[in-house]
């Protein structure tokens, strides 16, 4: 079998660990596998290098920024290959313009567009174990790109699409996909398996186990992908699926997601007319700003509220766009909050399940948890709530839907 083996920053935080992930790599390769590892930088790693940028240009050019920032990976690749050679495993380092990994040029979170797999294809033949730094390409210039945080997800999963791998396993510091973080919510169960759709809502809902594009590789182009923990030997993880390989008895919540990063703005007294929402938002998509919720209210005297969210960094530039416009939309006031969060419950089991919101509402109201925003898909429902009850939001649904309970 080809296995791409991918390891997050705690997996590889010290010179121990990355010598136990040599010992488990040797292991797989005596069982007769080829193994492509994918690593990320020590953890901590890019934080450090994001601030250090952040000290010398507050408003760090991208370009540059991913020159710096994709260093991290560049040292762990080097080190992970020494700790192979050095239990006599025949390894190589790549970096990801070794490999090729040629991405588009938007620097900080560029997509992967092609992965040229011919040398790689070459070294595993010759019984190299391939060690990539994840996280990072090159555009058609040459230019370093990194893919967004927690981008080394995406590598691994996107060159396992690239040689045909027969899994892609994600090695990190919990043994698989919960039924919310367990960090939070000490009672979360492990999940065997959890289709690609939930897990693509969890992850763009704010999980932050897999980043949301390798899901989105994983299910376009048929990865078998699982999440499983690097500091124990056994256990099977979790294995993402396809939602006709899972058992019939669906529990109608798999999971609740939450996301810290979020932040609301509402513009007061908007003339209610047409071509307002057009206005308002196309000023911000403009200015490359992400819009998530959306809510207008119904009009009285001819004026109306207009709320949406964003990214809390994007917090501060969204409202002076809307400030500088006031005038010539005709609104009032332009007013924000950027301490809210947001809860989701996530299931395909909710398409045949009517009710699912209502419970939801009731647990939250059981605590005194007003809520600000609602929005709901087929398979999920958010709610935009005050981000000092969320640890409470999220212990309380996750009981509401007994997801600490064993199915
Ligand atoms: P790595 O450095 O290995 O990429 P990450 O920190 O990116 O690791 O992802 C693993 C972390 O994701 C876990 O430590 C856990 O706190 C968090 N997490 C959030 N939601 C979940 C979930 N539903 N199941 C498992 N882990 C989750
Ligand atoms: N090192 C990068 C980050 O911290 C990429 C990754 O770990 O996946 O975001
Ligand atoms: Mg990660």
């Amino acid at each position: 079998m080809l296995i791409i083996q991918k390891y997050g920053g705690t997996s590889v935080a010290n010179p121990e660990r990355i010598k136990n992930v040599a010992k488990r790599i040797a292991r797989f390769q005596a069982q007769g596998h080829q193994v492509v590892v994918v690593v990320s930088a020590m953890s901590g790693e890019t934080n450090r290098l994001i601030a250090l940028c952040k000290e010398v240009q507050p408003a760090c050019d991208p370009r540059e920024m991913d020159v710096v920032i994709s260093t991290g990976e560049q040292v762990t690749i080097g080190l992970l290959a020494m700790a192979l050679k050095d239990i006599d495993i025949k390894a190589k380092s790549y970096t990801g313009g070794q490999v090729r990994i040629l991405t588009d040029n938007t620097f900080t979170k560029a997509r992967i567009l092609a992965i040229d797999e011919a040398n790689m294809r070459r070294d595993l033949n010759q019984g190299y174990v391939l060690v990539v730094a994840g996280f990072q390409g090159e555009d058609e210039e040459g230019n370093i790109t990194t893919l967004g945080r927690g981008g080394s997800d995406t590598t691994g999963v996107a060159l396992a699409a690239a040689l045909k791998a027969d899994e892609c396993q994600i090695y990190t510091d919990v043994d698989g996909v919960y039924t919310t973080d367990p960090r939070v919510v000490p009672e979360a169960r492990k999940l065997d398996t959890i289709t690609f759709e939930e897990m693509l809502e969890m992850a763009s809902l704010g999980s932050k186990v897999l980043q949301i594009r390798s899901v989105e590789f994983a299910g376009k182009y048929k990865v078998k992908l699982r999440v499983l923990s690097s500091f124990e030997d056994e256990g099977e993880g979790t294995l993402i699926t396809v939602e006709e390989e899972k058992n019939m008895e669906q529990p109608i919540i798999s999971g609740i997601a939450f996301n810290r990063d979020e932040a609301k703005i509402t513009v007061l007294g908007v003339p209610d007319k047409p071509g307002i929402a057009y206005q308002i938002l196309g000023a911000i998509a403009e200015a490359n700003i992400d819009v998530d919720m959306i809510i207008q209210n119904v009009g009285q005297d001819g004026s109306t509220d207009f709320s949406f969210t964003v990214n809390r960094g994007d917090f501060v530039k969204a409202q002076k766009i809307l400030e500088d416009m006031l005038p010539q939309v005709g609104a009032r006031q332009v007013i924000g909050d950027n301490k809210i969060c947001k809860v989701s419950a996530v299931g395909v089991g909710m398409r045949s399940h009517p009710g699912v919101a209502s419970r939801m509402f009731k647990a939250l109201a059981e605590e005194g948890i007003n809520i600000q925003m609602i929005s709901t898909s087929e398979i999920k429902i958010s709610v935009v709530i005050d981000e000092k009850y969320l640890e409470l939001a999220v212990r309380v649904l996750h009981r509401a839907f007994q997801l600490d309970q064993p199915s």
